[in-house]
């Protein structure tokens, strides 16, 4: 989720009667009621269970749905649980039906069944929860659907009882957008997502104002249907005689002013609002830093931001409006600078559980600065395990599908519980889908169905497009099936080898940041994948590649690469980390590693990494400080990147946020990339560390990091120049003498700073 949301439609924010359509009269009612924070509320409520035969019907007011084509529903309402309805059996029901209808402009009051298209059947997760004291207690469920591509102007939501007692709190429709952006001195538009959850929007940037496009590389930008850009390409430079720093700077001044503070102008606006009437001034809050808190703001209310900076210069003109909604527990929003300016708002909320990252741009000096909004906490991930009843985990995270949906075509794979088909998938009132199809074979024990259906469980809580996305489960008819988004061409490390060598270098760097933002997201979900590896990505008819073979720990046993190694428990060593491999320290960071090798399959076209090596051998080099060296033709700075993702401790490593960022940025410039110069920086690399490559001699880079007293050490082991040192590895500083580990640290991480500069700034090319 992100809060690149646009609200078309919020019945909670809308003070006066809904006065949406309801069909008979006897039928949905609109109720007024308070919500848990005593806010008024409009709700709609059915609950004719004691009469059979019913079909009530609700219509919303008409929803002008703007450029969306791709719409989000999401309901919030309570369900009566028929067994605690005495005297109802057999005619109460425990669903509804959401339907949809397409229009260029609003018709009359009159309801036409047949004009609605089905939109899904909904039902509670769960219509009652024990209290405290034993006592049933009624939950409020929250249902979202997806509805689109839309073609018309507009459309109808409505709803559909046929004889349950239903109360509906809040219908919400929203669409995802991504905001308007600078990145490369060129702006970007506000983007509408595209109509498909795999799809990105190529959008051309346009250059700053004293900026110009780079020959032959003009910006463009891709906005994800998650509302969010990915893979920037090409870029604007400040034209001659304006500063060229520009780039961090998001604009190209002629001058550099100091930042003497910001004002932030906050106004609490009413939503879905009459048209002349003004916002609310809240208050207006001063900075003397770049970062400010702002207080006792009021939990389910929007507000909006706007920032100026007062420099030497004066006052600049306020940015645009930057609306956000607190959560239900906001207490505080915290307005800050980071660095040069890139300013990030944070609304606080106390026991929040969101996530939502999105940009914008303010004006400062009427120039622009970015703007990032964060909310702090994140989505974690749940251990299926951690469920008593399996069965109830599966219907959390994962759809019951009706096996009658599902048109099974052919075998394509065998996987470990039975055969992996392809097929397609038709749910009502939606386009039929091609999708994978993972059966369960017949004749199963109980753990077998279980740990088959925890790979749903797993993959049904995530959402995003380098993760392969779960469609639903059959687990009420035989067999038992697992229904994924079908992926064309297969794993990745046989779909290379069919291809060896037609790829570009960009391409394959191309497929690499997608399995990197997979990565990213699902560690920041808090998931360790521990068996990332070339055969477990699939990609699909347009080269994306997603991150894919979730389970437990011991689904590791399943992959045949994995061994039983000496501490127990079956490992793929080759993709391994070596904490993991000695004592099963399994995190993000040993996933980094196994990234790297990744990366190494994907550059050397699904070579087998350490080729014949046996895997005791393979243990023994690692451990020696053996590193795979770069496959033939890969740029030096992807080959960099490997050997970090490859080092020994694994704070070391960099973080999968840090390698999308340099995967970005080689992508954005692919000329070095054609070059065996690389670009690669070296996440260590800190713009406030001195410029190593500004010293002379080794005397005087030993000297200005205090190590002056290993000069002779060096010139006796041959290192004579700076460029010889940057080559160093670890196990050649330790060869020198030096036996003090914090000093071999020291050496070590100048001498990483160093080479990432020497590769960056200067372009000078280091083998290592
Ligand atoms: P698995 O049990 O996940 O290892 O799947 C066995 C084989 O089935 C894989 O190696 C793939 O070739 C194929 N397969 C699995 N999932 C998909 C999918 N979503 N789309 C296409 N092929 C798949």
């Amino acid at each position: 989720a992100s809060l690149s949301l646009v609200i078309l439609l919020d019945s909670k924010a809308q003070q006066t009667d809904l006065e949406w359509i309801s069909y008979p009269p006897n039928g949905w009612e609109e109720i007024s009621g308070l919500d848990e924070n005593y806010t008024p509320i409009r709700t709609y409520q059915v609950c004719q269970v004691m009469e059979p035969n019913q079909n009530n019907w609700l219509r919303t007011n008409w929803i002008e749905k703007g450029n969306a084509q791709r719409i989000f529903v999401e309901l919030k309402f309570t369900l009566r649980d028929c067994n605690s309805l005495p005297g109802v059996v057999g005619t109460c029901k425990e669903t509804f039906n959401l339907y949809y209808q397409e229009t260029d402009s609003e018709v009359g009051r009159s309801l036409r069944e047949n004009q609605y298209v089905k939109i899904d059947t909904i039902a509670a997760d769960e219509s009652f929860t024990q209290g405290d004291l034993g006592e049933r207690k009624m939950k409020l469920n929250t249902e979202v659907r997806i509805i689109g591509p839309l073609t018309r102007r507009g459309f109808y939501l409505a709803f559909q009882d046929v004889g349950a007692c239903i109360a509906l709190v809040s219908v919400k429709v929203y669409y995802k957008k991504c905001w308007s952006i600078i990145e490369n001195l060129a702006t970007f538009p506000d983007t509408v997502t595209g109509s498909e959850f795999s799809s990105l929007v190529e959008v051309e940037g346009v250059c700053v104002n004293d900026a110009e496009e780079e020959a032959d590389n003009s910006p463009k930008m891709h906005c994800s249907a998650e509302g969010e850009w990915l893979v920037p390409i090409g870029k604007c430079i400040c034209k001659a005689g304006f500063h060229q720093k520009g780039d961090a700077l998001g604009f190209c001044p002629s001058n550099l002013f100091n930042l003497k503070h910001l004002s932030i102008l906050l106004n609490a606006v009413q939503r879905s609002k009459e048209k002349d009437q003004k916002d609310r001034v809240y208050s207006t809050v001063r900075s003397k830093s770049t970062s400010a808190t702002v207080n006792n703001l009021k939990p389910s209310t929007a507000y909006v931001f706007q920032i100026r900076a007062f420099t030497e210069a004066g006052y600049g003109t306020y940015g645009p409006r930057l609306e956000i909604t607190t959560k239900e527990e906001a207490t505080a929003a915290i307005v800050s600078s980071e660095q040069n300016p890139v300013i990030i708002i944070a609304v606080v909320a106390v026991a929040g559980t969101i996530i939502l990252v999105f940009m914008v741009f303010g004006f400062i000096i009427g120039r622009r600065y970015a703007l990032a909004v964060k909310f702090p906490g994140t989505k974690t991930y749940i251990d299926p395990e951690t469920y008593e009843d399996p069965n109830r985990a599966v219907h959390q995270f994962a759809k019951e599908l009706d096996a009658s949906c599902i048109k099974i075509e052919r075998v394509i794979g065998a996987g470990e519980f039975g055969e992996v088909c392809s097929g397609r998938l038709k749910l009502p009132g939606k386009r039929d889908v091609s999708v994978a199809i993972k059966t369960l074979k017949v004749g199963y024990t109980e753990k077998q169905r279980r740990d088959f259906l925890c790979e749903a469980s797993i993959m049904g809580q995530f959402d995003h497009p380098n993760v392969v996305h779960l469609e639903g489960v059959v687990t009420r008819g035989k067999p038992v099936m697992i229904v994924i988004e079908y992926m064309e061409n297969g794993s990745l490390d046989g779909f290379l080898r069919k291809h060896d060598g037609q790829f570009t270098v960009i391409q394959l760097v191309g497929m690499l940041r997608g399995i990197a933002a997979g990565m990213r997201y699902l560690s920041d979900m808090g998931y360790v994948h521990r068996d990332l590896a070339a055969r477990n990505i699939l990609v699909n008819s347009n080269l994306v590649c997603k991150v894919s073979d979730f389970g437990l720990s011991r689904v590791i046993d399943d992959d045949p690469e994995a061994v039983y190694t000496t501490t127990g428990g079956k490992i793929p060593v080759r993709w391994t980390a070596p904490e993991a491999i000695q004592y099963r320290k399994f995190t993000s960071a040993s996933d980094v590693w196994s990234y790297g090798i990744v990366m190494w399959e994907v550059m050397s076209y699904g070579e087998r990494p350490y080729w014949d090596m046996s895997n005791q051998d393979v243990i023994k080099a690692i451990d020696e400080g053996y590193r795979l060296p770069a496959p033939m033709d890969c740029p030096p700075g992807l080959h960099q990147l490997m050997l970090d993702c490859w080092q020994k401790d694994r704070a070391e490593r960099p973080k999968f946020d840090q390698i999308v960022g340099i995967l970005d940025k080689m992508i954005r410039n692919p000329n070095t990339l054609k070059t065996p110069l690389g670009t690669c920086t070296s996440p260590l690399l800190d713009q406030s560390t001195p410029d190593f490559t500004a010293f002379r001699s080794v005397g005087e880079w030993l000297e200005a990091i205090k190590m002056e007293r290993y000069r002779d050490n060096f010139t006796a082991a041959g290192y004579s120049s700076l460029e010889s040192v940057a080559r160093m590895s670890i196990e050649d500083v330790m060869s020198l003498g030096i036996t003090l580990v914090g000093h071999q640290k020291k050496i070590m991480s100048s001498i990483q700073t160093m080479r990432a500069q020497m590769l960056h700034l200067h372009g000078t090319g280091i083998q290592v």
